[in-house]
């Protein structure tokens, strides 16, 4: 008899799961959009990668984990792209899962350049994680996942090999600066901060937003509401949405989830506040 409770109890369990992982799928691919044919996406374990063509070759924008690199170099084999066709490196801020080989891409092609905010330079030094702003994530049942992953990851430790840049590489050094006479492609550089306080949003024909982390499709069932997991200051993450908003772009091409419309970044926008966010540090 009690076996057969015990069966009962965990044939109900495990219908519950996948009940919550169909749910799951499906409430996060809600509104996405495929972004134009020239654009590719590389999807690591948390992190989109995108490769954008130029006219001798591609931009990177962001990497992912230093232990990924194998997976990128197949990626690249894969679509008969050489390293040295990467001719610059775009980064959206300096956390570990969007710079873990730059070192080692900057290693196999000694003439790529690196485009990125002057503050991200500085924090790229460091080789972690910047903690001194505060911040957390974004709620009660998140903090929960959050950590469950880190119990079992414990090698992430929120840290990546330092980058020092050199004489070649070129600094944001304004708001909406303008990178398409660098690039040869329509790009602008945007300051969007909350998620860190490097953040970097890259503009595309006008259409597109390279957001980084500043927004993300992960976790809506659990309460992210396009928001990223973990943030310095939600009320600055709003400004900065606030900011592709009247910009009137239509697309985010976020760095966690598939891409989606603007409009629900409109939809989302003040559904988390401050006041419920989990401190980490
Ligand atoms: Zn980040």
């Amino acid at each position: 008899m009690k076996r057969r409770i015990f069966s009962a109890v965990f044939i109900l369990i495990g219908l519950l799961v996948l009940a919550l992982i169909i749910h799951i799928k499906s409430s996060d691919n809600i509104n996405t959009i495929e972004l134009p044919e020239e654009i590719i996406v590389l999807k690591f374990e948390f992190t989109n990668v995108f490769l954008v063509p130029i006219n001798d070759g591609y931009v990177l924008i962001d990497n992912a984990y230093e232990k990924e690199y194998n997976l990128f170099l197949n990626y690249l084999k894969n679509k008969n792209i050489s390293i040295k066709d990467i001719k610059y490196i775009l980064l959206t801020h300096h956390h570990d899962d969007h710079v873990g080989f730059l070192n080692k891409i900057v290693a196999e092609n000694e003439s790529v350049r690196i485009v990125l905010a002057k503050e991200t330079a500085e924090l790229l030094r460091k080789g972690k994680n910047n903690m001194e702003n505060g911040g957390g994530i974004v709620n009660p049942t998140i903090y929960t996942l959050f950590r469950i992953k880190q119990m079992l990851t414990p090698s992430w430790n929120l840290t990546f090999p330092p980058y020092i840049i050199c004489e070649s590489d070129i600094i944001i050094v304004e708001d909406y600066f303008d990178l398409t006479s660098i690039l040869g492609i329509n790009l602008v550089a945007i300051h969007t901060l909350g998620h860190s306080s490097d953040s970097t949003t890259f503009i595309y024909n006008e259409k597109i937003a390279f957001c980084g982390d500043l927004a993300s499709n992960f976790l809506n069932w659990a309460g992210a509401n396009y928001s990223t997991l973990f943030n310095e200051d939600i009320n600055i993450v709003y400004e900065s949405w606030k900011k592709l908003i009247d910009i009137k772009i239509d697309t985010i091409a976020t760095a966690h989830g598939k891409s989606f419309h603007i409009k629900n970044l409109e939809n989302s926008i003040f559904k988390n506040s401050q006041s419920n966010i989990v401190k980490l540090f």
